[in-house]
């Protein structure tokens, strides 16, 4: 049977809302004050975008929240969306000294949120570009984290920076790939209308090397910043594979994010093949859709998980049952549609997966869903860009410092460069790369994040650290409201 919508939208609605609820102001406060403001704070030091964690919270303390997220935003744009998605709990939470001292870190992640929320609902811009370019042009390959937290740093630096992607919105994964409980795609969207309004460009629909050729991009811009992530999911390699209800994880959380949420189908009995992050998004989710069954097979056991231990609890919260040590050998098809999986035990000897003989099982499913990794681009890479260097696993080769590659004024970051972390990474990437060419192009070097003018934003209210002064109207409507 072919797959179908199960859920009302009252109740998908309800099952899809984001799973924390946002701070009110006076939990802001109160968990700001659980803050020690440590000198060298350690979850500084464990944040990839290395945000001022400390004096962004004090702002909050302090009834701040404008200043706190420009604090926040000059170091890390897409801070709304890392507040959501990243690991805090492995980053800046797990480094809290207040998690020794309490056995509970600070929220930073809740705050961050919290602070950035503040200023897209009252549509203050935080950030500002020069009035005057500085004549340079630079073309980013995808609307990405990676390609949004370049074009933001250079459109900062004074740079005319147009972003290319083939879809037809911005945002990347953030906004198609993530699940819809931990941040619905309006989410990146303001996001990518905030660089917008820095003075970047976007062109969507557009496919590099079919409708715009690098010839074209070289002659045209003085950089080119690389970011086109991963390809489509690995193949299974099993008989069955090319049945319809067979689809790559990701697809399915696009449907979600693209279609309204009474309308995406899901199966009555769901297989996630894989254990990533990706893998419990997809499962959690189709749980959360109406599905009766949802499963994790995965070729090892519990500890072996690539999927972070919180993700892990979460899905075994929304009801999801995980077969370990198994792998699916065939999926077995009535009237043309998925009907069941073949399975077979596994056993891990010398650190290598072994099937064990006789074991094998079928068991039913109308859906598969594939979270088995994404496939590397280095084919399209080596026909875009001859000459540029790729390393044994298919990352592109680069310098870490300034993210340059072999071919001379092309830039990278993202999943291309690091083969799939997460999105700060991403974004840490894009910003170290909008450095490296700002070097290349002006000799000069930023360190430090590009503080707006004092007379840069629409409020006035600006973030200059601790010596701020106490913003007494937002203070007294967040103890009034
Ligand atoms: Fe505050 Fe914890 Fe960071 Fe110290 S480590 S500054 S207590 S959030």
């Amino acid at each position: 049977m072919p797959i179908q919508p199960l859920l009302d939208s009252e109740t998908a609605a309800r099952n899809m809302a984001e799973k924390q609820p946002r701070y009110t102001p006076q939990e802001a406060l109160i968990e700001a004050n659980r803050c020690l403001f440590c000198f060298d704070a350690p979850c500084i030091m464990a944040c990839p975008t290395g945000i001022d964690i400390p004096s962004f919270i004090k702002k909050i303390a302090n009834g701040n929240p404008t200043g706190s997220a420009r604090t926040i935003l000059t170091a890390n744009v897409l801070g709304a969306s890392c507040a959501r998605v990243c690991p805090t709990e492995v980053l800046c939470e797990g480094a809290c000294v207040v998690l020794d001292l309490e056995g509970d870190p600070v929220k930073i992640g809740r705050l961050q949120r919290y602070a950035t929320d503040y200023v897209f609902d009252h549509h203050i811009d935080v950030l500002q570009a020069p009035a005057k370019k500085n004549g340079k042009k630079v073309a980013i390959l995808g609307a990405g984290p990676a390609g949004l937290g370049c074009a933001a740093e250079l459109a900062q630096l004074g740079y005319e920076t147009t972003v290319f992607d083939k879809k037809k919105e911005g945002g990347g994964l953030n906004t198609y790939g993530i699940a819809y409980y931990k941040m619905p795609p309006e989410i990146s969207l303001d996001e990518v209308k905030m660089i917008e309004r820095l003075g970047v460009k976007f062109q969507y629909g557009v496919e590099i090397g079919k409708d715009l050729t690098i010839n074209e991009l070289e002659k045209n811009y003085d950089a080119i910043f690389l970011a086109l992530g991963l390809g489509g999911a690995n193949r299974l390699g099993i008989p069955g594979e090319n049945l319809p209800e067979v689809v790559d994880a990701l697809e399915f959380i696009e449907w979600i994010h693209t279609k309204p949420l009474h309308e995406v189908p899901v199966g009555r009995r769901v297989a996630v093949l894989g254990c990533g992050n990706t893998a419990i998004d997809a499962v959690s989710q189709s749980k959360r859709l109406g599905a009766d069954v949802a499963t994790i097979i995965y070729r090892r056991g519990e500890d072996d998980m690539p999927a972070y231990g919180f993700e892990y609890e979460l899905a075994k919260n929304d009801g999801a049952t995980f077969h370990f040590h198994t792998i699916p050998t065939e999926v077995l098809a009535e009237n043309g549609h998925v009907k069941a999986l073949r399975l077979v035990r596994t056993e891990t000897r010398d650190g290598k997966v072994q099937i064990i003989s006789g074991s094998e099982w079928t068991e039913e499913f109308d859906l598969v869903l594939k979270a088995v990794g994404q496939e590397k681009q280095s084919s399209a890479f080596d026909k875009l860009f001859p000459g540029l260097k790729l390393d044994r696993k298919g990352r592109v080769e680069h310098n870490p410092e300034t993210m340059a590659t072999s071919v001379p004024k092309l830039f990278v970051g993202g999943d291309c460069a690091n083969g799939g972390r997460e999105v700060v990474n991403a974004v840490a990437e894009g910003k170290k790369a909008a450095r490296g060419i700002n070097v290349l192009l002006t000799k000069q070097k930023v360190t430090g994040p590009i503080q707006p003018s004092r007379h840069g934003t629409k409020d006035g209210a600006l973030g200059s650290g601790f010596n701020h002064p106490i913003r007494v109207p937002e203070l007294l409507a967040a103890m009034s409201s």
